[in-house]
């Protein structure tokens, strides 16, 4: 292996036991510890280049990470070269047009730091810390979908580096077969070095907050959600996230360890607290919080709960509604949860997802109401078993309320074999655009499609 070739690279080529090497390789979910044999930290779209074209010529594996979350740990393999684009963050906003622009190292919440300025926001992950690209190209939903749709259905323009060492950009009037495949198809399509996203009028003040309940009338108060969702207008976005309360003061002590309902609230309208008091006035919540606050500190609201450097899987599936089943079967799995970080929610989709044609992009779940995701989450190796163990029985038991199909971005390590499922009648088109875009597979550490 002949580095001398990647002399022009700006940023930095890290071998292991390098500086800087371990933070390139770091990734969000510690059940995986993964070394290649380069790590290529670029600076520019040049130096993606020139690690894309050395990657192809040595025929090494090649990965790429943004922001580092994802679930499956696709961005950092063993062996091969890995495109660090943790320093690439650069962001222009453009308030008249209402537009940003930003590179593939750009988190939620550097974004929203930069379009807040303007009074301005488009949708992201909801933990601040995602990386904005890496989860567009999968979809990307979070508070504001339900109004302004999924980060996908907000993509203007791209550039990105081909399999074959070119710069591109793809939108609607240039290379618009790309264009179709990037939004939805992840990483397969190229190393996205900068994508522009339309902004809309957010904050800077919102409501957002929790309600927290005790689990055990978790069944009825499920059920009334179902009810008041049906009803609520698109600029409110609400998550019945269901954990085990830690050993923390803010939470009073005969509560430590006893699983809650916590419905983890968002409202575009600083003043629209009346509009949930119904969530409020269920029962007698051990802990509340909503009220006015920074649209980018809602954006914060489930850091906490999810914090880096931890063992994790996410299981998933779509649901078509939120059924007496699926609330029974959350009912019966949250309170034999196992892993101290351990949740499930529902994740309500609808409104503005809803009204995109299914064959707009690839994302194929549009006629989805409610996501349904378990996040396992857990500290030490010797309880893996255990932990895989209750996650995949509650995903199987979920599985007879769901669609089979899955958001892609949220597939299990171990569950690939699912990946055309999320694509749907999409796959198809995405097989024949990978075998022109990506015919030797060099884009494959990832939610792979197969070149057709
Ligand atoms: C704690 C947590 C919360 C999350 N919350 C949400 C949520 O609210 N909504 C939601 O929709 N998703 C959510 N996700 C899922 C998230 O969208 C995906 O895991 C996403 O891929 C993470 O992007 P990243 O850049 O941080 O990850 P990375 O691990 O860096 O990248 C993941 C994959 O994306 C691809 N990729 C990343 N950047 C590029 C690029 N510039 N060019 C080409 N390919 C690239 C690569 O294939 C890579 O393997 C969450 C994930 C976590 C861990």
């Amino acid at each position: 292996m002949d580095i001398a070739e990647l002399a022009s690279v700006e940023g930095r080529v890290l071998r292991p036991g390098d500086g800087g090497f371990d933070e390139s390789r770091a990734l969000w979910n510690t059940r995986f510890d993964r070394s290649p044999d380069l790590a290529v930290r670029c600076l520019n779209a040049n130096d993606v280049t020139a690690a894309v074209d050395y990657a192809r010529e040595q025929g090494m594996r090649l990965s790429v990470k943004g922001g580092g979350h994802s679930y499956a740990a696709n961005s950092v393999s063993d062996g091969g070269l890995l495109i660090d684009l943790s320093m690439m963050k650069k962001i222009v906003v453009d308030p008249g047009e209402r537009t940003v622009t930003v590179e593939g190292g750009v988190t939620g919440a550097e974004m929203d730091a930069a379009t807040q300025e303007h009074g301005l926001a488009t949708p992201t992950a909801t933990v601040s810390s995602v990386g904005v690209i890496g989860a567009a190209l999968g979809g990307g939903a979070g508070y504001l979908s339900r109004k302004h749709g999924l980060m996908i259905d907000n993509v203007i323009s791209a550039r990105l580096v081909t399999a074959d060492g070119r710069q591109v950009r793809a939108a609607a009037d240039e290379n618009a077969d790309l264009f179709w495949a990037l939004r939805g198809g992840g990483g397969n399509f190229g190393v996205v070095t900068s994508l522009e996203l339309r902004l809309h009028d957010v904050g800077p003040q919102v409501l957002s907050g929790q309600i927290i309940y005790p689990f055990d009338k978790a069944g009825e108060y499920l059920r009334f959600f179902r009810d008041f969702m049906a009803d609520a207008p698109e600029e409110f976005q609400c998550y019945p996230f269901c954990f085990r309360v830690p050993p923390i003061d803010m939470f009073p002590e005969e509560t430590h360890g006893q699983p809650v309902l916590d419905f983890v609230l968002y409202h575009e309208d600083p003043d629209a607290i009346e509009f949930v008091m119904p969530l409020r006035d269920l029962g007698e919540p051990i802990l509340e919080v909503a009220g006015v606050s920074r649209y980018v500190n809602a954006q914060t609201g489930f850091d906490a709960n999810l914090p880096k450097g931890q063992r994790y899987v996410s299981k998933a599936h779509d649901l078509a509604a939120l059924s007496d089943g699926a609330i029974d079967t959350m009912v019966e799995y949250v309170p034999r949860m196992v892993g101290p970080l351990s949740a499930a929610y529902f994740d309500p989709l609808g409104g503005a997802v809803g009204r995109v044609d299914p064959s707009a992009t690839p994302y194929a779940g549009r006629d989805t109401t409610f996501g349904f995701h378990i996040i396992a989450g857990w500290m030490d190796a010797a309880d893996d078993d255990s932990v895989l163990a209750w996650a995949s029985e509650f995903h199987t038991a979920m599985g007879a309320h769901a669609t089979g199909g899955v958001y892609v971005n949220l597939i299990a390590d171990d569950e690939t074999s699912r990946i055309p499922a999320a694509y749907g009648a999409n796959y198809a088109r995405l097989v024949e655009l990978k075998q022109r875009w990506d015919p030797g597979n060099l884009f494959s550490s990832n939610y792979n499609i197969l070149p057709g």
